[in-house]
């Protein structure tokens, strides 16, 4: 073992930065038993209320039983299933791509696509309040990584003229994970015509919850959904969707290129079928039942109105990540702790993963929670903040 590790625990313990799972005895959604006691949930991505779904649980049943548990190969071996490509081709339609491609994870579909469009001699301009697997991607592609702070398109488009890379590629989170905030996507998308760059867009938290019949951020303007050639869509298929798994769509040159390239598409067992099978279900489910996106912005509305008062300010935001800013990690944590004490979980996200002193409570709603689940949340957080 190398000697350092314990001594490293140690003052990542005593800094109180010692990140901890807990282990769930139920489903993971709004309501979850750990340790024996039930408590009323605010940390999940299940935005629409799918992941427990009976319908959805017998499609990954039928699945199963048609094409066994696992893929047992890669998808350019013998792992590629009917129920994948079914799913691709739906996904497609609905985000208005020519093709769609499936991944493992949406970790691994950022990988994917920017390891495989740009490497030594080419550019990435990256937002940076970017998803940590963005980062990651731009690292490992060995391109020029060059950041702009968080929305600066002035920045940005200074930083994209001066640059002579062969190939540019602009990476940026849909909805931002952290702050729950939406990019000016029209206008990025412009900056990037301007300059002959791709836009890679990350709508993990976006697709099945913004937009027409929740086609995702692209789609969020009633009128026209913001298209172009530039740009990549990934989204993610384990949050508002409910099951696991990622989907990157793009132009047919572009999916093309990630099937012969992109390594973390190569190189790995297909996903489980019966999770397409599952997936197929949940498109349509996230297509026709506009009550639960409706749902779900009542509750937003709701959580917004009840903490006005509180000491502490919600970030601007419109979608269900809803950061409640507490300042120092310690205090942040401590809330935490106490909303936990009261049977609530919501968690604390301290810096790295957030700036220096902005550590916040991550609260991320549902159209699976009930009025009062937002109101006994709110409650809670007025007691706290009396008592602090
Ligand atoms: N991008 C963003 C913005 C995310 O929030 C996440 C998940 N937290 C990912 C990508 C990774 O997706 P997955 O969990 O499917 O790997």
């Amino acid at each position: 073992m190398f000697p350092d590790l314990s001594e490293q625990l140690r003052q990542r313990e005593q800094q109180g930065l010692l990140r901890q799972r807990k282990i769930l005895e139920s489903p993971q959604s709004t309501h979850v038993t750990m340790d024996g006691r039930d408590y009323l949930a605010f940390c999940s991505n299940d935005y629409l209320g799918l992941a427990n779904h009976l319908d959805l649980i017998e499609s990954a049943s039928k699945g199963a039983r048609r094409y066994g548990v696992g893929a047992s190969a890669s998808h350019l071996i013998n792992g590629h299933s009917s129920a994948h490509h079914v799913l691709e081709e739906a996904l497609a339609e609905f985000t208005g791509f020519p093709r769609a491609l499936l991944f493992s994870t949406g970790y691994m579909a950022n990988i994917g696509v920017v390891t495989a469009l740009v490497g030594r001699e080419d550019a990435i301009f990256a937002d940076k309040l970017n998803h940590a697997s963005l980062n990651d991607a731009a690292l490992l592609s060995r391109a020029e990584f060059i950041r702009y702070p968080h929305d600066d398109l002035a920045r940005l488009e200074q930083q994209l003229s001066s640059s002579n890379a062969r190939r540019k590629l602009v990476i940026s989170d849909a909805v931002f994970s952290m702050e729950g905030d939406i990019a000016p996507i029209s206008e990025l998308l412009a900056v990037c015509e301007k300059h002959q760059a791709m836009l890679l867009l990350d709508d993990a938290h976006g697709f099945g919850v913004l937009g027409r019949q929740g086609r995702g951020s692209l789609f969020l303007p009633d009128c026209t959904p913001i298209h172009s050639p530039n740009i990549i869509y990934m989204a993610t298929l384990g949050k508002a969707a409910g099951v696991f798994g990622a989907f990157v769509a793009a132009q047919a040159e572009v999916i093309e290129t990630l099937i012969q390239s992109a390594r973390s598409y190569i190189y790995t067992t297909a996903t489980p079928p019966l999770l397409a099978q599952a997936l197929i279900t949940s498109l349509k489910l996230i297509q026709q039942d506009e009550w639960r996106r409706d749902a779900l912005t009542q509750n937003i509305v709701r959580l917004r109105e009840a903490l006005q008062s509180l000491p502490w300010k919600l970030l601007p935001s419109s979608t269900p990540i809803q950061p409640l800013l507490i300042g120092e990690s310690a205090v942040a944590v401590c809330i935490s702790q106490r909303l936990r004490e009261r049977g609530i979980l919501v968690p604390a996200i301290r810096p790295p993963t957030v700036p220096p002193n902005t550590a916040r409570l991550r609260i991320s709603l549902s159209a699976a929670h009930q009025p009062h689940d937002v109101l006994c949340l709110a409650e809670a957080l007025q007691e706290i903040a009396l008592q602090a």
